[in-house]
C-alpha cells in the first residue's frame, strides 16, 4: 500500500510511512495528508547536493502541497533534518522532491508552470488554487530549470530586436531582447534607459557578438548607440511593427480631438459613433468586428473632411509598404510621404517627418525584411504576459513568465520518476 502511494505521489529516494485524510474545517477542501521522510543514507546538503551525514532535526516538521488527487487536496508532511556539509557547513538537508525553500513539491510547481504559459490567469488560480503573488514566485523558481539543459540562447545570433516595454500602468519598463529568426525571447531584464542594451551585449562572447548582423529597435537613439558601441559593423534599423505604431499613435489623437469636437458642439449621435470608432480605427481592418465596421461606415457623417478616415488609410498604406519587395516599396515610400505632407491633418505632420528623415531606415528595415507579421504577433504575445503577471510581487516573477511564455523553453508535465 505505502508503495502504491510511494509510486502516486511520484517521491522516488523517500520513504511514504502514513497517508492519512484530514477534514480541515477551515479549509475549503479535505486534505490528504502523506507522511513522508527522506532515507536516512540518501541525506544530501541543500546546496551542492553531496552526501552529508545528519546534524541534527532542524526546525521541526515541514508541508509541501502536492499535485491534487481529483477533488482531494495533497499535502507532504515531513521532517528536514539539518546535515553537516564539508563546504557549507551545517544546512538544511535537500528534499528529493522540492526545492530549497520552496512550500510546494516540485511536480506541483512544473504542472503549475505549465499551466501558466497555456492558460489564462482566471484557470491557473482557479485550478491549482494558488494566489497570484504564489503563482509569480513558482514561475520565479522554475524559469531557470528547462534553460539550463538547453543550448546557449545567445549562440548563433544573427538578427536581434531591442524593445522596451511598460507595466504597471507605463511607470516601469522592462527591456525585452528577441531572436528575430528564432522567435524567441533571448533576454529580458528591468529598466530601461541609455544604459539598457549594455548589459547584454557584455554578457556575449566576442564570437557570439560577432555573428549579429541586424539590430532592430524602435528608433530610440540609445539602443542605436549602444549597438554602435559594441557591435559597429551591424545594421541598426527601426522595426516595422514601430514604423507603424509612430501612426498609430497619432491616428488616436485625431480620433480624440474630433470627438472632443463633437461632444463641444452638443452632437450627441455624433459623439457616440465616434466612440464606436476608438478601437475600429486603432484595429487592423481584417480583426474588425460587426460593430466596429458599422461605426467606421458612419464615420463620413462625422467627419466631413474625412480626416480621421484619411489618417487611417495613411497607416493602412504604411503598413502593406512595409511588407512590399524592396524595389518596389521604394516608390510607394516616396508617394506615401507626398501624400501625407499634404493631407492637413495636423497630428499626421510630425510622424510624417520623421519617416521622411528615416526613410533610408526605412528602406533597410523592408530590405533585410524584419517587417513580418509574426513579430507583431509575438510583441502581443508579450504584453499579453504582462498581463497575465498582473498581481505578481516582484519584476524578476515577470520577467521569469516572460522567459516561460516567449523563450520556446521546453516545459512539460511532470511525468512519473519510478
Ligand atoms: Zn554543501
Amino acid at each position: 500500500m505505502k508503495n502504491i502511494f510511494k509510486r502516486l505521489l511520484n517521491v522516488r529516494g523517500m520513504v511514504v510511512e502514513d497517508v492519512s485524510i484530514d477534514d480541515f474545517p477551515l479549509r475549503d477542501a479535505p486534505v490528504l495528508v502523506a507522511r513522508v521522510r527522506c532515507r536516512k543514507a540518501a541525506l544530501r546538503c541543500s546546496r551542492c547536493g553531496r552526501k552529508c551525514p545528519k546534524y541534527d532535526d532542524g526546525g521541526g516538521e515541514r508541508r509541501w502541497r502536492h499535485q491534487d488527487f481529483g477533488c482531494y487536496r495533497v499535502e507532504l508532511v515531513g521532517p528536514a533534518p539539518r546535515v553537516e556539509c564539508r563546504v557549507h557547513g551545517v544546512v538544511v538537508s535537500r528534499v528529493p522532491r522540492a526545492e530549497p525553500g520552496s512550500r510546494f513539491a516540485r511536480d506541483f510547481e512544473m504542472e503549475c508552470t505549465w499551466l501558466m504559459t497555456v492558460a489564462n490567469r482566471k484557470t491557473v488560480s482557479g485550478f491549482p488554487h494558488v494566489a497570484r503573488r504564489t503563482a509569480g514566485d513558482i514561475a520565479g523558481r522554475v524559469a531557470g530549470r528547462p534553460e539550463s539543459g538547453m543550448p546557449c540562447m545567445f549562440d548563433g545570433l544573427t538578427a536581434i530586436g531591442v524593445d522596451e516595454t511598460s507595466h504597471r500602468k507605463g511607470h516601469t519598463y522592462i527591456t525585452v531582447v528577441v531572436d528575430h529568426e528564432r522567435k524567441r525571447v533571448i533576454r529580458a531584464h528591468d529598466g530601461h534607459g541609455k544604459q539598457v542594451p549594455d548589459p547584454f551585449f557584455e554578457e556575449l562572447t566576442p564570437e557570439q557578438r560577432a555573428s549579429i548582423r541586424i539590430v532592430t529597435g524602435d528608433g530610440a537613439g540609445r539602443i542605436d548607440s549602444s549597438a554602435a558601441e559594441h557591435r559597429p559593423n551591424a545594421e541598426r534599423v527601426p522595426d516595422s511593427f514601430h514604423i507603424v505604431s509612430w501612426m498609430t499613435d497619432r491616428l488616436d489623437r485625431v480620433g480624440k480631438r474630433l470627438w472632443n469636437q463633437a461632444r463641444r458642439a452638443k452632437d450627441k449621435t455624433a459623439a457616440e459613433a465616434m466612440k464606436g470608432l476608438k478601437y475600429a480605427v486603432l484595429g487592423n481592418p481584417g480583426d474588425l468586428n460587426e460593430r466596429q465596421s458599422t461605426a467606421l461606415a458612419t464615420l463620413a457623417g462625422v467627419d466631413p473632411k474625412g480626416r480621421l478616415y484619411r489618417s487611417r488609410q495613411l497607416k493602412e498604406l504604411l503598413r502593406t509598404l512595409l511588407h512590399q519587395p524592396a524595389g518596389q516599396a521604394e516608390g510607394e515610400l516616396k508617394r506615401w510621404i507626398n501624400r501625407a505632407g499634404h493631407s492637413r491633418i495636423p497630428e499626421i505632420v510630425e510622424p510624417c517627418r520623421k519617416i521622411r528623415r528615416r526613410r533610408d531606415d526605412i528602406l533597410g528595415t523592408i530590405r533585410l525584411s524584419c517587417s513580418n507579421a509574426r513579430l507583431e504577433a509575438f510583441d502581443n504575445r508579450i504584453k499579453v504576459t504582462i498581463r497575465m503577471a498582473y498581481g505578481f510581487h516582484h519584476v524578476d516573477n515577470l520577467i521569469a513568465m516572460i522567459k516561460l511564455r516567449c523563450s520556446g523553453l521546453p516545459i512539460r508535465l511532470p511525468v512519473p520518476v519510478l
